[in-house]
């Protein structure tokens, strides 16, 4: 058996576009610069930055037991080709926040280094970009000061449950501990709100949604429960059988008051409710519920994505991609490559399909796309 016969989730590494533009792309701006716009009048202003596609866990949802194969890193941007890149988006194409995302990215050396150098970046309102990271808080309780010193604003740390057997099940490493240190050290090092993700799985952490909550809500952290993707191993996701926002909702209402929250959720994804411990009245506080399949909120996105090779994804489940990692190693100026995202973007669909009867999960599994 050779190693990509083990794998189970092929790794297609992306090659450059050939793709011409499309034809109606608007024209940049006097100035050389244009927004991330579509033809369905959304705008992008939110870029997810995939810095790594490796990991230091294996969460079921997300990888196989085996890991997956690691991009070569003559593949990868190096930090120079990365930075270049968020300058880009920031000063000519609008972008705003970046959130920076893996794989793991705490196991990119240069972390504080990329991001100290974003968070110089002025954005097209006059202000710093926003940074922010997603991450399963590995070494977190080390770093976080360094981070927040080099310039990141807030932190969403994933943890799906705090029962440390299932943890170890579920993301089959044993290191739950260093989870929740992290958390901690997130929220002492002023990382905040410090969000916390939980992707809710049938038949495996369905019973520990009330006790995150109430975990979240007493340490001032805001939790959020996700809806499972079909953006891992195929066999761990099955429509019928995924716990849906409403099945959350549900379990969450048998131990907490529930109120819709009143601020308006804009291009947020996650829908958020105010709640009190019936329990315990003094435990207050907010969650949100991100149901990204049940009920996608496609219209509001303001994302594109950049993965760790060097490609724009205008969708999680786009099919296609383009690579501009090889058009800027042959030279290729700012303005070229802010021409060739712009029009990546441009031919966004309206909707990811999930529920399509033609769906088609893409080739890049989550951990190289960048959640
Ligand atoms: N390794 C980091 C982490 O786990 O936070 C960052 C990358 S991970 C791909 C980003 C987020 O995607 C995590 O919150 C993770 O729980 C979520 N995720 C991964 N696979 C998913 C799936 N199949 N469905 C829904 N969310 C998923
Ligand atoms: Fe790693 Fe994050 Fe995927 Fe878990 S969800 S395997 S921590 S990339």
């Amino acid at each position: 058996m050779t190693s990509r016969e083990k794998i189970l989730l092929p790794l297609r590494t992306s090659a450059p576009s050939a793709e011409p533009l499309p034809a109606d792309l608007p024209a940049p701006a006097a100035d050389g610069t244009r927004a991330l716009a579509d033809r369905f009048g959304r705008v992008a202003r939110d870029l997810r930055v995939s810095l790594t596609d490796r990991c230091n866990l294996r969460c079921t949802y997300c990888m196989p037991a085996e890991g997956l194969d690691w991009m070569p890193t003559e593949q990868t941007l190096n930090d120079d080709e990365m930075i270049r890149m968020i300058t880009v988006a920031v000063e000519k194409l609008g972008i705003r926040q970046i959130r920076f995302t893996g794989g793991e990215p705490l196991l990119r050396k240069s972390l504080e280094k990329i991001i100290a150098a974003t968070k110089e970046l002025t954005t097209d309102e006059g202000k710093p970009v926003g940074t922010a990271m997603t991450t399963n808080g590995m070494g977190l309780a080390r770093r976080a000061q360094k981070l927040a010193d080099a310039g990141l604003d807030r932190v969403n740390i994933s943890l799906d449950t705090l029962d440390p057997e299932l943890y170890a099940r579920l993301t089959r490493r044993d290191r739950l501990k260093d989870a929740v240190a992290a958390i901690d050290a997130a929220i002492e090092a002023g990382l905040t709100p410090v969000k916390v993700n939980a992707v809710v799985m049938p038949g495996v952490n369905e019973g520990s949604i009330t006790e995150l909550a109430r975990f979240a809500l007493q340490k001032g952290a805001q939790l959020r429960f996700i809806e499972q993707m079909p953006l891992g191993p195929p066999e761990q996701w099955e429509r019928a059988q995924m716990v849906t926002a409403q099945d959350i909702l549900d379990e969450l209402a048998t131990e907490f008051e529930m109120t819709p929250a009143e601020e308006p959720r804009g291009s947020a994804p996650a829908a958020l409710w105010d709640v009190t411990d019936l329990t315990d009245d003094s435990v207050t506080g907010q969650l949100g519920v991100i149901a990204s399949v049940s009920h996608p909120f496609c219209g509001d996105c303001d994302r594109s994505r950049l993965t760790t090779d060097g490609a724009i994804r205008n969708c999680l489940f786009s099919n296609s991609e383009t690579s501009l990692r090889d058009l800027m190693r042959a030279g290729a100026s700012d303005d070229e490559l802010a021409e060739k995202w712009a029009g990546a973007m441009w031919v966004k669909k309206p909707g990811h399909g999930i529920d399509d009867v033609g769906f088609l999960q893409p080739d890049r599994p989550m951990s190289a796309i960048g959640g």
